[in-house]
């Protein structure tokens, strides 16, 4: 995937800019995600919040079943529209959810994460590795604030 790639939600209130490769790209299979996505898992990107510029304003909402994962979510208040998830363990990075990408072509899971709660209906390609709960936390730089 190149750098700079830009995404938003469906009605275009929400834009958002990214312009760092992701460090990692999993699909979640956490509850929080199924009801986030609407489907099995979210395919989310992982990017150096630093990098991401956001154009709008998202609507946050903090699910009760949080997980370190992915604790506070991002949408557009006008269409709905998942976009963002900001994790409680890692401030460095943002979760960018691959759908709401301009070019969501590129995205290749390296690895199916919180298969403790998988769907006995998701289908899950079986030449990546599955993890558990939570992947490795990827090197935190500076704290972000959006
Ligand atoms: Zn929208
Ligand atoms: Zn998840």
């Amino acid at each position: 995937m190149t750098k700079d790639y830009p995404g938003g939600c469906a009605c275009g209130a929400v834009r958002f800019q990214c312009s760092a490769a992701p460090l990692a790209m999993y699909n979640c299979h956490c509850r929080s995600c199924q009801l986030a996505s609407g489907g099995a898992c979210a395919p989310l990107l992982v990017v150096p919040g630093q990098a991401l510029r956001i154009a709008g304003h998202p609507k946050r909402h903090r699910p009760q079943r949080a997980n370190g994962n992915h604790a506070t979510r991002l949408f557009c208040p006008e269409c709905g529209t998942p976009l963002l998830a900001l994790p409680d363990n890692n401030p460095a990075v943002v979760l960018v959810h691959a759908a709401a990408l301009d070019f969501p072509d590129g995205f290749k899971p390296v690895a199916d994460i919180w298969t403790v709660d998988a769907l006995p209906w998701a289908h899950m390609d079986r030449h990546i590795p599955k993890m558990f709960k939570s992947p490795p936390i990827l090197e935190p730089e500076d704290e972000v604030t959006l």
